[in-house]
């Protein structure tokens, strides 16, 4: 016989299950933060080292979290939203976006403790979506949200310690806004290239747990590194695609491509040299190095700026 003890503790797991998985059905995403696996004939949950999970309905973070979903009823099944998953394929079509989340959720953006229980959230729901063999889609969408809080977070952390009040002056949350953008698109096209075993990496990477280990060795095993050219939009070996010598994120399959993406590549390129250099000059631990990139920096930015607003007249 049971003790009672023990007949409580399962009351109570039940009640918890229950309540578990009645949130589960209202906010569909709760269901992809924690979730049991079996192993040697035991469930195990793991949350991946993440110790925040499911903040109050009322969260700032929680509302964040729920903007990136929605549930399809018929099909009872849990996707990405589609704006989030299309603001990634431009440049331009994520400023725009990440604008927007700024201006919808500034606290997540701006609190240290927000930005990482979202990042958090992010990390453990891509992980169960790769653990359960869901398709790497979603996963990579996911990663892409992170991948801007973090660039986020990055040139928020360097700014903060830079101490130049005349450069303070000169920013505003745009400027760092168009720089986590334009630093984080990179790894954003290397992640929409780079199929599945760059996805897993980049989960791998950021857990404290060996959940995604084996099939990240898998993945390595199983997959060269490839990308997208990005005017044809085929998939060549990375190793063989030219890389555009000014920015280093435009890659494409051949010269034929690369002149034909230049006319639309030009404006892009601009800005995301600018977003490289603005990030390589804040991590400069050097004076003088740092004085000349400022004042260069600021010319550049002032120019692309005019020049971007005279076109749009
Ligand atoms: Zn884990
Ligand atoms: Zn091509
Ligand atoms: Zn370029």
């Amino acid at each position: 016989m049971p003790s009672r003890k023990r007949a409580k503790g399962k009351a109570r797991k039940a009640k918890a299950a229950d309540r578990h998985w009645a949130n589960v059905e209202q906010y569909h995403w709760k269901g992809w933060v924690l979730w049991d696996k079996e192993e040697n004939n035991k469930s195990l949950t793991c949350n991946h080292g993440h110790n925040t999970i499911y903040p109050a309905d009322s969260h700032p973070v929680y509302q964040f979290i729920d903007k990136l979903f929605v549930f399809d009823e018929k099909e009872r099944h849990l996707l990405v939203n589609e704006e989030f998953e299309r603001a990634g394929e431009g440049l331009w079509s994520l400023l725009e976006y990440v604008k927007q989340s700024y201006a919808n959720h500034p606290t997540v953006w701006n609190n240290v403790e927000h930005r990482k229980m979202a990042m958090d959230i992010l990390l453990s729901i891509g992980t169960n979506i790769l653990e359960r063999g869901a398709g790497s889609g979603g996963a990579r969408v996911l990663a892409n949200g992170c991948l801007l809080l973090e660039a986020f977070a990055f040139i928020q952390s360097k700014l903060d310690s830079v101490n130049d009040p005349a450069l303070i002056a000169t920013w505003d949350v745009n400027t760092n806004l168009d720089l986590a953008v334009y630093s984080a698109l990179s790894s954003i096209r290397d992640l929409a290239g780079g199929k599945d075993r760059a996805v897993i990496r980049f989960f791998h990477k950021r857990l404290s747990c060996d959940c995604l280990k084996a099939k990240y060795a898998q993945s390595k095993r199983m997959e060269q590194k490839i990308g997208v050219c990005n005017t044809c939009r085929q998939t060549y070996l990375r190793m063989d695609l030219k890389i555009c010598g000014v920015c280093r994120i435009g890659q494409y399959c051949s010269s034929e491509c690369q002149s034909q993406a230049w006319k639309d590549h030009q404006d892009e390129c601009k800005f995301l040299n600018l977003g490289r250099e603005s990030v390589a000059w804040l991590t400069t631990q050097e004076e003088d190095v740092r004085e000349v990139r400022r004042t260069k920096l600021i010319m550049k930015c002032n120019a692309i700026v005019s020049a971007k607003a005279k076109e749009q007249q």
